[in-house]
C-alpha cells in the first residue's frame, strides 16, 4: 500500500466534495461513500452504487485506510480480539474489540506510546512515538466495524483507553469523536463514547465546553497525592484536589457522571486505608468507581490482588456510599493490557533481527 496516497478519511467533507466536483461527480457521492465506509466496506470496488469510473478514480487517488494490520490475537473464546496496526512512518498502535451480549466495545488508541509513563503500564514503558491524526483514530473504529459486520454485529461503544493519553492529543481526539458520533459516519451517541485521562486539568475544562457530552473517565488509581505522584506521574503537576474539582466541573456542565478508574495493585493501592481515602475523596460526587484488577505486565514490580481482596476493597468503598463496579478481566490471554501486544511483537522483531544479524 502506497503511503503517498492520502487516506480518504483524512479529507474534510468540503475537500472531498471539491475533489468529487473536480472529477465530474455530484457532491452527494460523498454521503454514499461515507455510508459504505460506515457499513464496513473493505474496498472502493465493492461500492457498487458508485459508478465504476468514479470507483477507479477513488482507488487511484486514495487509500480506504492508512492502517496496516501487523498482528492479531484472540481471547475469551473469540469474544475479545486485539489488533496491532502499523501507522504511516512506522509507529504502531493497538485496538481491542470486546463482544458482549448486548453491545460491542472498541478500546481505541490515540497516541503511539504515551508520554505520561505510569510505572504499571506496558505502554508507558517504551518511548513515546507520536500523536495519532484524527483519521488514524477513526480508521481503528472503521476496521472494528468491518470485523464486526462479518459477525453480524455493530460497533456500539468506543472507549479511548488504549495506548496514549487522549487529552495530550486533544484536537485530534475531539475531531475523531465528532466523526464517530456524526450521522454521516457511525452515529455513535457521545454518551457511549468514553474519553479517559490521567488528569490534564486544562483539557478537562476545555472538553466541558465542547457540547460533546462524552463520558469522562479519570485514571485515578490513588486517592492521596503521595501515592498518585508515583502511580500517575502527571499528578505532580495536576494534584488530586484540583483534578477532582475539574472533573466535577465537567460533570456539572454535561450532567454526565464521571467514571473514576482504579487499577488494583496488590499491597499498593488495595488496602483499607486506600478504600477510606477513596471514599472521602468522592463522597457526594457525581461519580462512579470502576475497579480494574491489574493485568500483569512483565518487568514491573506490581501484582494483581486475589479475588477476595478485590471483593473486600469493593465492599469497603461501597459502604461509604459510592457506586462501584469491577471491570471484567477481558483478554488476559490476548496481551490485553494496553501496550502488551505491541511490546511482544517488538520483542519478537528484535529477537528475529538479532538472529538475522548473527546468522549473516
Ligand atoms: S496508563 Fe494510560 S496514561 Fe498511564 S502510561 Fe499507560 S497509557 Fe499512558
Amino acid at each position: 500500500m502506497s503511503e503517498s496516497k492520502p487516506a480518504v478519511l483524512s479529507l474534510s467533507a468540503a475537500d472531498l466534495e471539491a475533489w468529487l466536483i473536480a472529477n465530474g461527480a455530484p457532491t452527494y457521492r460523498r454521503r454514499q461513500l461515507s455510508g459504505w465506509i460506515a457499513r464496513g466496506a473493505a474496498s472502493f470496488e465493492e461500492m457498487h452504487d458508485i459508478p465504476k469510473p468514479l470507483r477507479t478514480a477513488l482507488d487511484r487517488q486514495f487509500r480506504l485506510t492508512s492502517l496496516r494490520t501487523v498482528a492479531t490475537t484472540q481471547a475469551d473464546r473469540g469474544l475479545t480480539s486485539k489488533t496491532l496496526y502499523e501507522l504511516d512512518g512506522g509507529h504502531s498502535v493497538e485496538a481491542v474489540v470486546m463482544r458482549y451480549a448486548d453491545r460491542s466495545t472498541l478500546c481505541i488508541s490515540s497516541q503511539a506510546g504515551c508520554p505520561i509513563g505510569c510505572p504499571f503500564c506496558a505502554t508507558g514503558k517504551f518511548p513515546f512515538g507520536r500523536n495519532l491524526k484524527a483519521h488514524e483514530i477513526v480508521e481503528q473504529a472503521m476496521d472494528a466495524v468491518r470485523l464486526l459486520a462479518g459477525e453480524s454485529r455493530r460497533l456500539t461503544h468506543v472507549v479511548f483507553m488504549g495506548m496514549g493519553e487522549p487529552m495530550a492529543n486533544y484536537q485530534a481526539v475531539v475531531e475523531s469523536v465528532r466523526h464517530l458520533a456524526g450521522t454521516d459516519l457511525l452515529g455513535i451517541s457521545p454518551r457511549r463514547i468514553v474519553v479517559s485521562t490521567s488528569g490534564l486539568i486544562p483539557r478537562i475544562e476545555q472538553l466541558g465546553g465542547e457540547q460533546l457530552p462524552v463520558t469522562l473517565a479519570i485514571s485515578l488509581h490513588a486517592a492521596r497525592d503521595e501515592l498518585r505522584d508515583v502511580l500517575v506521574p502527571i499528578n505532580r503537576k495536576y494534584p488530586l484536589e484540583k483534578l477532582i474539582t475539574a472533573s466535577q466541573g465537567y460533570a456539572e456542565k454535561t450532567g454526565r457522571r464521571v467514571s473514576y478508574e482504579w487499577v488494583l495493585l496488590a499491597g499498593v493501592n488495595d488496602t483499607e486505608r486506600d478504600a477510606k481515602e477513596l471514599g472521602r475523596l468522592l463522597r457526594r460526587k457525581l461519580a462512579h468507581v470502576n475497579l480494574i484488577p491489574f493485568n500483569p505486565v512483565e518487568d514491573t514490580p506490581y501484582r494483581a490482588p486475589d479475588r477476595a481482596a478485590i471483593r473486600h476493597f469493593k465492599e469497603l468503598v461501597e459502604s461509604q456510599g459510592l457506586n462501584v463496579t469491577v471491570r471484567d478481566t477481558r483478554g488476559r490471554d490476548a496481551d490485553a493490557a494496553c501496550g502488551q501486544l505491541h511490546e511482544r511483537v517488538m520483542r519478537e522483531r528484535t529477537v528475529a533481527q538479532a538472529a538475522r544479524v548473527q546468522g549473516a
